[in-house]
């Protein structure tokens, strides 16, 4: 069900709540927690930021208002999106960070993914030559990758930061001990978890307080998070990795604090100290393609994010979109995002382990020969074929269709974007995988272990040459997809992002279709009625997305009531900068700058 929007108000604040931006927090009673109110659109300089959050925003604001980057300001948020979100984020899990430096006009990104345990094998979800149910995996200690999360906060804030880690995670830390007030997002999504949540104790002593979801409007505080932060600050996120809280971790993956009584199937996992002692996270390339004279950076392998939003990009770019009417415009929208999505399947994993041929996936010839496939006149039989990027492009056309294959990426996930007054830009995708992760919190630790490594394949997809299947130390697939883009000058023009499993590279794809090629603004673009093809018979649409027309064209339709919960920051040509999240989406989401105006 989608969660029904919420606006914070008067929860716990006095009568003077009438600030138009999140700029503005009401000011508490000393200790006491602070509502702000939520406003999807912010315009001003000085720095901006958008999250889902209110809580999240106002402390990256907060970090900026005292003078910190872009770079500051998106892990202040971040953590406390591990805090406030707790159910998409935290440092249980990872994420991809796309950095634009406007001192050197680079764009750099950081690999934070989960690895698989060194232990792990290719058949780890198969059972006498069965793969296990996946819903199963999802609640194990086997899902559980080698968080990476605070790695890359720790090498952000390295490379790119003014501020300590422990500067960082001060606002985070606040709002833990503190609390937040509990909206309906976070009712439902407790809700929605509360019979697994209830099979471990330490996660039901948390999240299920008396046995049920905290109440509406009720303040929840994470004490045992705050200590958590507090230690990292101390000693660096290198606690999390080596020491007693990877002790911790590594006994709840072995031995989930599985509640007395409970029958539920729980399968251990394979996590050892040595596995937390080794992790890094990596920087990497971005992905880059030139989209009508835009430079357009991504997340490469392992998440297929850049090179898919990449590959549909350079597709649709055959097609002058704008002026051929919004039906032509969407049917080539689905149809280039269904032979994107055929080859990532086929071709894209973690690079370290398999060979992904990213440049001919980016390279204009092939997506020329992918575009060949497209009609105006009808759609495509789905699921197409992948095309072959070998680097002789010759336009065949005529692909054959391929067998179905399932989806069965989480929805959870969280997208935060930041910039800040010298023109610094961060795109930030942080996840736990599914909603709530694996369901385990780390006992007496406050947060909740990933199960990311539910993103492997368990089985072979591609005849023998699946590209995703798990390995020891492997990082499985993603969909994220942070990205930023930056206009002929090469100065930034915008970052966006968004949370929800595979669709996550429909939703950034569309976004982007709307606002450079569909003449609407970001606001506009991000609100628009969503529909995701993603190689599949039908096309997953939210009500409210123009179908009559397009199925005469022969696209099929599911109904999809929710479909992503975007943010992102645009650089006006005014020089203001306009910070954007979901109106309604998910509650809606946050976005505020330093100076209103
Ligand atoms: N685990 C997914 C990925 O890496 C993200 C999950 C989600 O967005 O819900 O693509």
């Amino acid at each position: 069900m989608p969660s029904t929007p919420v606006r914070l108000i008067a929860a716990l604040g006095s009568g003077a709540l009438t600030m138009a931006l999140v700029a503005a927090p009401v000011s508490p009673a000393a200790g006491a927690p602070r509502t702000t109110e939520k406003e999807p659109v912010a315009v001003g300089s000085g720095g901006a930021v958008a999250t889902v959050d209110a809580e999240a925003t106002r402390v990256g604001l907060e970090v900026l208002r005292k003078g910190g980057n872009a770079v500051d300001a998106a892990v202040a948020a971040a953590a406390t999106l591990g805090v406030t979100e707790p159910y998409s984020a935290g440092i249980g899990g990872g994420g991809f960070f796309v950095y634009y430096d406007a001192a050197t006009g680079e764009v750099h990104t950081i690999d934070g993914r989960e690895t698989a345990p060194q232990a792990m094998q290719e058949d780890a979800f198969v059972e006498n030559g069965t793969p296990i149910q996946f819903n199963d995996a999802v609640t194990s200690g086997l899902s559980v990758g080698v968080p990476g999360t605070p790695q890359t906060w720790d090498v952000a804030l390295d490379r790119w930061g003014t501020i300590s880690l422990g500067e960082a995670l001060h606002g985070a830390t606040q709002v833990a001990l503190r609390g937040f007030v509990v909206d309906q997002t976070f009712v439902d999504q407790t809700a929605a978890n509360a019979g697994r949540f209830a099979a471990f104790t330490s996660t039901s002593e948390l999240y299920l307080p008396g046995g049920q979801p905290p109440a509406l409007g009720t303040v929840f505080r994470n004490r045992d998070m705050a200590a958590t932060y507090d230690l990292l600050a101390e000693q660096g996120v290198q606690a999390l990795y080596t020491g007693p809280l990877a002790q911790d971790i590594v006994d709840t993956v072995q031995e989930p604090p599985i509640a007395p009584g409970v029958t539920r199937l729980v399968r251990p996992g394979l996590m050892e100290l040595g596995d937390l002692a080794s992790y890094e996270a990596l920087l990497r390339e971005p992905t880059a393609v030139t989209y009508r004279g835009l430079d357009v950076f991504g997340m490469g392998p392992p998440s297929s994010g850049g090179s898919t939003v990449g590959e549909a990009l350079n597709i649709l770019e055959n097609v002058p979109l704008t002026g051929i009417g919004e039906t032509q415009a969407l049917h080539h929208y689905f149809e280039a995002s269904a032979l994107a999505f055929a080859d990532r399947n086929r071709y894209v994993g973690d690079s370290d382990y398999v060979t992904v041929p990213l440049d001919e996936l980016l390279s204009d010839g092939f997506a020329a020969e992918r575009a060949c496939e497209i009609s105006p006149l009808s759609a495509l039989t789905k699921p197409v074929a992948p095309g072959s990027p070998d680097g002789d492009y010759a336009a065949t056309c005529g692909s054959p269709t391929s067998a179905a294959q399932a989806d069965e990426e989480g929805l959870s996930t969280t997208h935060l974007t930041t910039a800040d007054r010298f023109g610094n830009v961060v795109a930030y995708t942080l996840t736990i995988e599914s909603t709530g992760g694996s369901g385990i919190v780390v006992p007496d630790r406050g947060f909740l272990l990933n199960n990311e490594l539910t993103d492997f394949n368990f089985t072979d997809t591609q005849g023998g040459n699946d590209p995703n299947l798990p390995a020891p130390g492997k990082r499985p697939r993603s969909s994220m997809s942070p990205t930023i883009v930056l206009d002929e000058r090469g100065e930034p023009l915008l970052a966006v992002g968004s949370p929800g499993g595979s669709t996550i590279i429909t939703t950034v794809l569309q976004i982007l279709m709307n606002r450079l090629d569909l003449g609407m603004d970001l606001p506009e673009a991000v609100a628009a009625p969503r529909a995701t093809q993603r190689n599949t018979p039908s096309v997953q649409a939210e009500p409210g997305f123009p179908r009559a027309e397009l199925a005469a064209l022969g696209h099929m339709f599911a109904n999809n009531p929710e479909i992503g919960a975007a943010t992102g920051i645009e650089f006006l040509d005014s020089g203001l900068l306009q910070a954007v999240a979901e109106p309604l989406r998910r509650g809606g989401g946050s976005a505020g700058v330093v100076i209103p105006g």
